[in-house]
């Protein structure tokens, strides 16, 4: 399917005879059904063919033996682990981190960009379409990282929230990270304002977005945990953490704050509907219960979990207590194959295999809602995207299901869920195509292959000198 060619105002794609699951309110789904792109808008979606007489149609697509969903939506992901993938494999989360610090501590804007592109191009070719990158190493002189990671998901064009991380909390305080790694409480509030000023976009239809993002609690001070979530709130911007990750860490935040981390987190202004924290594995009830009860997001990410042996979030019982929860990759140093629909299929497996539950926890449409809608609240945009209908941000999908992999399973959601990670004939994201027959039309995928082993070797070399 060739690339769709430059649009003026007013011009109108058309895709039909394909599967739609649109994840609105009711799951609404046609078996064959039409929907209409009208510049970076969806202008309708519904059963049957579109409707005749449309003007300006530039491009009609018939997508017989497809379905169609809205875009993937990542919310939690650390793209400079690009570069560092394969390493420290059978560490739990602490040993692993440990592993890693020192290496981590020696990236620049160069690799950063070469990575972040690396991780985005992962995830867009199998059909994410809204990223986050939640990044908390900015090494002394490393130049830009946060505008070269912007500038790779811009180039790209997928949509996109860098959640601008920082630790303060190093060895010398208590924490985990080396005191090399680590900014000061000032440098790191400042460094994030700056951040926010330059590149958040709060329009409908924002391409970027910023979130104050402290790493966690064993990294980060008290101090910028709270002074965070005031600058967040100052800003108009949402907030990110990873919370509840391990055993580990409930151990760390009781010893040291007496408290578990979800009392923890609420002592800091770290509750809110503006709020979305990544893994939440060890909440028991009453943790829940203050999630749902705030409107807390959950970014899910049953992989990486499972890579560093974390356990299983109770992701089942959040969604019936109402907690919002989307799906995370998590970086790719703990989850090396980068895909969003691993995590589709495993966020429905993983909380199966959870003795808790006697039958099927989760369902195909569930999952499918985790990594679209889910996704969508958890960064604050479900007005925006995550469903598809008239009037959101066009940000779409054409799965093809009609090939050897999947064409027996009559049920095309659960081809998709169920199944291997389906081809992807067609991504959209504002209206524009971005992949085409699993390809990357917006940027040399070749070259990126490329340039993200030079800088994982660069960084291995650099690393060795100590
Ligand atoms: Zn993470």
């Amino acid at each position: 399917m060739a690339p769709s060619a430059a649009r003026t105002a007013n011009q109108r794609i058309v895709i039909e005879n394909c599967a739609i699951a649109t994840v609105d309110a009711n799951d609404t789904e046609y078996a064959s059904g039409h929907l209409v792109i009208a510049d970076n808008r969806i202008e309708s979606v519904g059963a049957g063919k579109a409707p005749e007489g449309l003007e300006n149609v530039v491009r009609r697509i018939d997508a017989t033996g497809h379905l169609v969903t809205p875009g993937l939506i990542n919310t939690h992901h650390h793209f400079y682990q690009w570069i560092t993938r394969g390493l420290a494999t059978d560490h739990n989360l602490f040993n692993w981190l440990v592993a890693l610090y020192p290496t981590w501590a020696r990236i620049d804007e160069q690799m950063g960009y070469a990575a972040a592109q690396g991780s985005l191009g992962m995830m867009a070719r199998g059909g994410v379409t809204t990223a986050m990158d939640h990044h908390y190493v900015y090494p002394k002189d490393s130049g830009d990282l946060s505008g070269a990671i912007i500038k790779a998901a811009s180039e790209m064009g997928v949509r996109f929230t860098l959640a601008r991380g920082s630790m303060d909390r190093s060895e010398k305080d208590g924490g985990l990270p080396p005191d090399f790694a680590v900014e000061t409480l000032e440098g790191a509030l400042a460094a994030t304002e700056e951040t926010v000023r330059k590149h958040h976009d709060a329009s409908f239809d924002a391409m970027t977005q910023v979130a104050v993002a402290p790493c966690s609690p064993f990294s980060v001070s008290t101090e910028l945990l709270k002074q965070g979530a005031e600058l967040a709130r100052r800003l108009g911007v949402r907030l990110h953490t990873h919370g509840s990750e391990t055993v580990e860490e409930e151990q760390f935040c009781k010893e040291l704050f007496g408290m578990g981390p979800t009392d923890y987190f609420e002592s800091t202004g770290w509750l809110g509907e503006d709020v979305w924290m990544a893994h939440c594995v060890h909440m028991n009830d009453s943790d829940i219960e203050a999630f749902a009860r705030t409107r807390t997001g959950v970014a899910h990410c049953p992989s990486s979990n499972a890579r560093l042996a974390a356990g299983i979030a109770r992701v089942p019982d959040m969604l019936k207590a109402g907690v919002p929860v989307g799906l995370g990759v998590d970086g790719t140093a703990s989850n090396e194959s980068g895909e969003l629909h691993t995590e589709l299929r495993n966020a429905l497996l993983i909380n199966r295999l959870n003795p808790v539950h006697r039958e099927a926890a989760l369902n195909a449409r569930q999952a499918l809602r985790l990594g679209t809608y889910g996704g969508a609240q958890v960064l604050g945009r479900a007005s925006q995207i995550g469903s598809l209908e008239a009037g959101k941000l066009a940000d779409l999908v054409l799965w093809k299901l009609d090939t050897l992999a999947h064409a027996s399973i009559a049920d095309p959601v659960t081809a998709l869920v169920f199944g291997a990670a389906a081809p992807v004939t067609a991504s959209f994201v504002n209206g524009k195509q971005i992949v085409a027959d699993n390809r990357l039309l917006t940027v040399d995928e070749d070259a990126i292959a490329r340039s993200t082993r030079d800088e994982a070797q660069r960084l291995a070399r650099i690393a060795a000198q100590g």
